[in-house]
């Protein structure tokens, strides 16, 4: 009780041009992996794309949108459409 741990050195971020990092599921064809996102900070949109059945999807971002994010509001709106 009351022992803390060492304090560990946080883990390196890695970098957001990381590729493997914005690839998801998609929805349509549940392919893995199959979708990327584009993200555009300098114009606050991105794009994501599923390169197996094309489906795509625009959205609005702020400085503080991850690529997730993108993806979760893909998945919001093929929500609301069904
Ligand atoms: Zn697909």
């Amino acid at each position: 009780m009351g022992r803390r741990k060492s304090k560990r050195k946080p883990a390196p971020r890695r970098k957001n041009i990381e590729p493997l990092d914005i690839q998801f599921n998609c929805p349509f064809c549940n392919h893995e992996k199959s979708c990327d996102v584009k993200m555009d900070k300098g114009r606050s949109t991105a794009r994501i794309t599923c390169r197996v059945c094309l489906e795509d999807f625009q959205t609005t971002i702020n400085f503080l949108s991850e690529p997730i994010d993108v993806y979760n509001d893909w998945i919001d709106a093929c929500e609301t459409a069904n």
